[in-house]
């Protein structure tokens, strides 16, 4: 049986590098806002996090998002993916 490479990605809070299914997709949509993307399905550029609000935080702190989309993302953006987040945790 062939080895399964398992698709990697970097979180852009603690800059772990997981498996990309571990990870939750944060996509930068047509119109300029972001949103989390819990299928991967959305087009648009996307990046990974864990799912974990702390990793938000870190982000936050660190500008992971700017790095990541190469463009100022204000702290609102962060607090409202944190905010979508919790909710999607208590599903
Ligand atoms: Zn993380």
């Amino acid at each position: 049986m062939a080895e399964k490479k398992l698709p990697m990605r970097q979180c852009i809070g603690c800059r772990t590098v997981k498996p990309k299914k571990e990870l939750i997709r944060i996509v930068r949509l047509p119109d300029g806002s972001f949103a989390l993307d819990p299928t991967g399905r959305k087009n648009g550029r996307g990046a990974y996090i864990c799912r974990d609000p702390q990793c938000l935080k870190k982000a936050k702190v660190t500008g992971g998002l700017s790095r990541a989309f190469r463009e100022n993302v204000s702290p609102r953006v962060y607090e409202q993916l944190e905010e979508e987040l919790g909710k999607l945790e208590q599903q």
